[in-house]
């Protein structure tokens, strides 16, 4: 270890800034939100955008030796080699530790690039040797990071007393504390959720004897490319303990989980039989019951035709804490790879997502009733669609949509072997054939197909094609 990150409390301190300059400003704005004084001695005109700093005095004038008296850290923003030398000698007469900005040689401490969380604070630092590095680190730490840390460590700082005289005992505490920190509770906070995450660590606090506290995130892992997953969706896989996912959710976004998780494969290949959703909703709570973070990772959005809602509802009836993580369905996502916009203020001013497959694979009576499809303002992107394509085409032509009513067919949207295939409705179970779709895929109905890439449909409104 060539270099120590000393963590030095600001409460109550004061910090001396002098110079002028964008480097000088970049030093006193890292320091804006810490709880200590600011004394700037900034002899150019008066920099902007500091006026409301409220822990932060401006002074236009040299320092003298008794400004840097008490000082936790002085920073030097000054060009000229002699002033500096002078002004760092005055600073060290009075004990302070001095950073001369960008002049390593000469400074006590360098300034690490920091991931700052108000309760948190996390420093990397190569040395001066490669800042670049540092930053780029820094910013792959943001990204594990929840967002909401702070929130977490606030409340365990705003129950600490509390704690502290129910649980006499040290080890009890130590226990109670690793429980909170890990469990729902902790889950609650990172979403936002401060008075559920309250809540939960008093009433753990107050039971006798804590039973274990699982939690079920039913996460959305999107259309198949790890990219396409949220920031939170990444980071519940990286903390799950079991992870129960479908067939749909891809290796490239398993790989995103810890080493040691367990998997648990609930998927249904067409024709396989599937896990019974029963069978699936009493594991999710016999794991939760056993203490265990569960992941339900489903393709796409689990509230889309993914049977999320089944899901939740169970858990919430066996009384298991449970949130929802929305994902990147797969309309959205086969829309945004054929480049085939779902509105458009020409095209299409509304759109329905529907399933060709209804319960038990019986067909949905009303798909594409109740629409005007001469209109021809309105795209339909149909789910599981492929298997059905004969009968969607029947049920389509009997309720007024026309022959030509373009269509796209969008394979194994947003993995290696992605395929988009053009068409009209009337075409639709000759091009599934033909071209023998096989992968998931998504269709779409509308006249915004014309506008994907590569469609060789004629770019008007429908409603002016139809009606010619
Ligand atoms: N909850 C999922 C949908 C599950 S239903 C979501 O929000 O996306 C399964 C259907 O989704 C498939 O039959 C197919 O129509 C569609 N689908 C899922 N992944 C797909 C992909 N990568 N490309 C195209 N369609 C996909």
């Amino acid at each position: 270890m060539r270099i120590f990150p000393a963590a030095i409390p600001l409460a109550g301190k004061s910090i001396v800034f002098v110079g002028t300059g964008p480097l000088a400003e970049a030093k006193v704005r890292l320091f804006l939100s810490s709880p200590a004084r600011l004394l700037w001695f900034c002899e150019g005109p008066a920099p902007s955008g500091f006026e409301t700093a409220q822990n932060l005095a401006l002074l236009h004038r040299a320092p003298r030796a008794e400004d840097f008296r008490g000082a936790a850290l002085v920073f030097l923003a000054e060009n000229e080699p002699a002033r500096r030398e002078a002004l760092r000698a005055l600073a060290k007469g009075e004990g302070a530790l001095v950073n001369a900005v960008d002049q390593p040689g000469e400074s006590d401490f360098q300034t690490p690039a920091l991931v700052d969380r108000e309760e948190i604070v996390i420093a990397i630092s190569t040395g001066g040797a490669a800042p670049v590095l540092a930053v780029d680190l820094r910013a792959a730490i943001e990204q594990l990071l929840p967002q909401r840390l702070e929130g977490l460590v606030r409340l365990a700082r705003e129950l600490r007393g509390t704690v502290k005289r129910v649980l006499k005992d040290f080890e009890a505490r130590r226990r109670f504390w690793e429980r909170s920190l890990r469990g729902p509770a902790r889950d609650l906070a990172l979403l936002g959720d401060e008075g559920g995450a309250r809540k939960a660590l008093l009433k753990s606090l107050n039971a006798p004897a804590p039973e274990a506290e699982g939690i079920v995130h039913l996460v959305g892992a999107g259309p198949g490319d790890p990219e396409l997953l949220t920031l939170r969706a990444a980071r519940l896989l990286r903390e799950a303990d079991v992870i129960v996912h479908d067939r749909l959710c891809g290796e490239a976004v398993l790989t995103l989980a810890r080493r040691d998780a367990r998997r648990i494969p609930v998927g249904k290949a067409k024709d396989h039989h599937p896990v019974p959703q029963e069978t699936i909703e009493a594991l999710l709570i016999a794991e939760a019951r056993k203490g265990q973070r569960v992941v339900r990772l489903k393709g796409g959005d689990p509230f889309i035709f993914g049977r999320g809602g089944e899901e939740v509802a169970a858990l919430r009836a066996a009384g298991i804490a449970v949130e929802v993580t929305p994902g990147i369905s797969a309309a959205l996502a086969a829309a945004a790879s054929a480049q085939i916009p779902l509105t458009h203020r020409d095209h299409a001013q509304s759109l329905t997502l529907a399933t060709a497959v209804a319960r038990a694979g019986a067909a949905p009576a009303q798909l594409g009733e109740g629409l005007n499809p001469s209109a021809g303002d309105h795209t339909l992107a149909i789910y599981m669609g492929v298997a059905a394509a004969q009968r969607l085409r029947s049920q389509l032509l009997a309720s007024g949509h026309p022959p030509s009513l373009p269509l796209a067919i969008v394979e194994n949207a947003s993995r290696e072997d992605e395929r988009t295939l053009y068409g009209t409705l009337d075409a639709l179970p000759d091009l599934v054939t033909q071209e023998s779709v096989k992968g998931p895929a998504m269709l779409f109905l509308g006249s915004v197909v014309a506008l994907g890439r590569a469609s060789p449909a004629p770019t008007q409104p429908l409603a002016a094609a139809a009606l010619a």
